[in-house]
Parts: C-alpha cells; structure tokens; sequence
C-alpha cells in the first residue's frame, strides 16, 4: 500500500515533492512491496536532454520516484504550483539508503564505472556502514557475453538494491530495458557516484554545496565537462520562458 505521490512537473518532468527524508522511506518502501521500481535522480542537463530524446522522456514519467538532483531543478520548481522543498542528491540519496540498508539486512550490488571502482566503492561502503551486505560488483564495460550473464546473477541471486552507474542517460535506458529480466527490488542510476565513493574524484567543499554551487565546482574541477554544462543556461532561459503554472 502506497502512499499517494505528489509531484511537480518541470519541463514536463514530474518530480517528487518531497524532503530526503520522504524519499528515504519511499526507497525503503519500495524493497516491501514485492514489486520493481526505478528511481531515477535528473539534474536540469537530464531535463534538457529528455527534451529531445522521447524515449528519455518517458522513462522519467515512468519512474517510482524522481527527486531533484540541482539547485536548478529546486529554482525552476519554485515557479511551480508545488515546489519541491529541497535538492535531493543523487549521492547523498544512495549513502542515507546504504545505511539504512545496513540496519536491516538489505541487499545491495554495485554495477558501473571503469574496472574495479564499482568494487572499490563497494568495499569503502561496506567499511562505512557495517553489517551492509553487498551481493556484488560489475564493472560499466562489457560486452553482450558479459551482460547476460550479469541479468541472470541479478535473477538468480538478485540484491534489494541495483546502483548502476553508466552515466546518464544510458544508465536509465539500460534500467528501463533490463529490470525485468531481474528480480531487483529497486533500481537507481547513480552517474558517477562510483567514482567519489571509490575516492577518485571529490565532491564539491561543503561551502559550495551549501551556496548551491555544486555545479560550478564540477565545471572548474573537470573543465571536460564545459559543454554539457550549456545546457544549464538553455535550461533557465526554457524556464523562465515558460508560462509560469502558479
Ligand atoms: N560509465 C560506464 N560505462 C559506460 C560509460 C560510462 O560505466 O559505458 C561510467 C563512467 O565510468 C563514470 C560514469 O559512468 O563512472 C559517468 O559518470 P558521470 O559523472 O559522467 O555521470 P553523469 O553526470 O552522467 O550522471
């Protein structure tokens, strides 16, 4: 039995009004229900992106639960009839249900980035959350061989909780595509959370998170990633272009 869901839709995305603490325990609702869910966690470049990919689109409206991974995307819902009350990141989102995870028995597997970092970032959880029981780790390379066999680990033996971290949005189309081969409970795309939990890459200072300027961290730390970032001010300008639904 769930609870009915309020959302708020930006740029036709419905988003989840709610705290991370609701969407905690909607996670956590989600393993007891006996049926499969995706949550999926869109920055506004995701948002852009689902404008033109219709496929993209559909697997957001789709979704159990979609939670604002952006001060951008909490800006623009702020314009709404219901803005959501605050960011909910992707990563700190996937550490509070990790944690939770450990108190309870849950099972967790780790499927994603460049060889051994899922493994890494497995091996750092297990060591911050004790008693967190980890079913496995897959690397985000392979090839057709190797993905089947890694759905039939995932049916025969399958966790609570699938992460998987192939970047967005081939990780929510490989989700969409996929789960039902699997008896996973939830699945959730994590982009590059592998990554900074394997310590590899750093999350932005606190102060930059608190100002909402996570973002702005990203780009100066890796420049790489300038041109993706276009779409943040294309996202704004579609925004505040837009009849405002208040
Ligand atoms: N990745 C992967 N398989 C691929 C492409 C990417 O496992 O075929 C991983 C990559 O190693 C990295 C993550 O996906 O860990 C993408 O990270 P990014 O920070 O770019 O995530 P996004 O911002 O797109 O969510």
């Amino acid at each position: 039995m769930g609870k009915m869901r309020v959302t708020t839709e930006i740029l036709s995305v419905p988003f989840d009004v709610c705290t991370m603490d609701e969407a905690v325990a909607k996670v956590l609702g989600f393993f007891e229900d006996g049926r499969q869910h995706i949550v999926c966690t869109p920055n506004p470049e995701i948002v852009m992106e689902a404008q033109t990919d219709g496929q993209l689109m559909s697997i957001l409206k789709a979704a159990d639960l979609v939670v604002p991974d952006g001060v951008g995307v909490v800006w623009a819902s702020q314009r709404t009839a219901r803005p959501v009350p605050e960011r909910v990141a992707g990563y700190d989102l996937c550490m509070r249900v990790l944690e939770e995870m450990a108190k309870t028995g849950k099972t967790a597997y780790f499927f994603g980035g460049a060889p051994d970092v899922a493994a890494t970032a497995a091996k750092r959880a297990m060591k911050r959350f004790d008693r967190l029981k980890v079913l496995g780790a897959h690397n985000g390379y392979f090839d057709e061989a190797e993905e089947r066999k890694l759905l039939q680990e995932l049916k025969n033996n399958p966790p609570d909780l699938l992460m998987v971290g192939l970047g967005a949005p081939k990780q929510e189309k490989w989700i969409y595509e996929n789960l039902r081969f699997t008896k996973v409970r939830v699945a959730i795309g994590v982009g590059g959370c592998f990554d900074v939990m394997a310590g590899n890459v750093k999350r932005a200072p606190k102060i930059f998170r608190k100002l909402g300027l996570e973002w702005f961290y990203r780009l100066i730390s890796q420049p790489s990633r300038w041109r993706r970032m276009l779409r943040l001010p294309q996202f704004v300008l579609r925004v505040m272009t837009q009849k405002p639904t208040k």
